[in-house]
């Protein structure tokens, strides 16, 4: 499929992606949007999403992204409306009414929990790094200006921890490398939308690796910050990104788990692996989704419940592992 038959004729465009958007959804969609305000300068485009971390402000257009619905918004895009980098339609839910009132949907996405059912036109490729190198395949090459090449590769780097995730394909650098011969300033996107950060997310960063703990012989890590810390440092949710990628890279660990309190007995987890647990099973098990190596789920009670909860497929699956290992051993 290529966007210029998805949007032919067509007057109306919405766009948005996941709720918390992260550097891939935010990328995403303004890379739709903005390539479409170049290119069909007849369509009336409009992009729902929530506020992003700071940190983007380099991207054209981030200024007129909807935050909040509008009353005039729920009617508002009669033709066509595109869902970026979302698996699930319970996670677009400050918009799901403009979704609604659209005549023809589509979901544009690289989640393996995505069953590709949900819209009527579904562009869902879980082999893909991104959502970005998905969207990459349906624009035409020649018509791809800086700006969206900023957008898209923001959404590449930042889906592949800048190029290292397994998910990374000699396809995900050529389209980098295409994206870079755009002239876009890659240092400087990868450093101030990935790596930089504020003081208070270095010292609730050194909280959270100070407190975590390592269980299953060293192969899980687990953290937490509670509200009341996360008060006291006075951030949020968004100043949390680089937790569990920290968690993540300890020495012996295969799995790692991070939580944040987002309610009364409510918890924001995200779960990452190295190289065999199935973080999106566990998940999905969850009511959450993802991918195989990064995947997250909201979850209610205790933390230590909440873990005890996935202990036991976690569990099965070291011991699926250990014993595949050690069949291998014996060939
Ligand atoms: P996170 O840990 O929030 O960074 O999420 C890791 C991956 O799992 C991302 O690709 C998310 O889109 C996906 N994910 C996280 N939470 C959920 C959820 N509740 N439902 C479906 N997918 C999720
Ligand atoms: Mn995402
Ligand atoms: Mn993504």
């Amino acid at each position: 499929m290529k966007l210029d038959e998805l949007i032919n004729g067509i007057q109306t465009l919405g766009i948005t992606g996941h709720v918390r958007p992260d550097g891939d959804c935010i990328g995403s969609t303004l890379g739709l949007y903005n390539y479409v305000k170049d290119n069909y300068p007849e369509i009336d485009v409009t992009l729902y999403l929530e506020e992003a971390k700071d940190g983007f402000s380099y991207m054209s257009r981030i200024d007129e992204i909807v935050h909040e619905m509008r009353e005039e918004d729920k009617t508002a895009v009669k033709d066509l409306f595109i869902i970026c980098d979302c698996s699930t339609l319970d996670r677009i839910e400050p918009f799901a009414e403009v979704y609604e009132h659209a005549k023809k949907r589509a979901c544009i996405d690289h989640h393996v929990s995505n069953l590709g059912d949900f819209a009527d036109v579904n562009e869902v490729k879980p082999e893909a790094s991104s959502t970005c190198e998905v969207l990459y395949e349906l624009l035409d090459e020649s018509r791809i200006s800086k700006a969206v090449a900023e957008c898209l590769y923001t959404g590449i780097v930042h889906d592949t921890g800048v190029f290292k995730y397994s998910s990374t394909s000699g396809r995900t650098m050529a389209i980098a490398g295409k994206l870079m011969d755009l002239g876009i300033d890659f240092n400087d996107i990868i450093d101030n939308s990935f790596y930089k950060k504020s003081y208070v997310q270095n010292q609730i960063l050194g909280r959270a690796l100070l407190e975590s703990v390592l269980f299953y012989d060293g192969k899980c890590i687990f953290s937490c910050i509670d509200e009341p810390t996360m008060k006291f440092y006075n951030v949020t949710g968004k100043d949390l990104g680089g937790v569990i990628e920290q968690l993540r890279l300890t020495d012996g660990v295969e799995v790692a788990i991070f939580l944040y309190q987002t309610g009364a007995d409510e918890f924001k987890v995200s779960l990452r692996s190295k190289k065999y647990i199935d973080c999106a099973t566990i998940a999905m098990a969850q009511g959450g989704g993802g991918h195989k190596r990064a995947a997250g789920f909201t979850a209610y009670g205790k933390a230590v419940e909440i873990v005890n909860r996935i202990s036991d497929s976690l569990s099965l699956q070291f011991k699926e592992y250990e014993k595949t290992s050690k069949e291998g051993t014996l060939d």
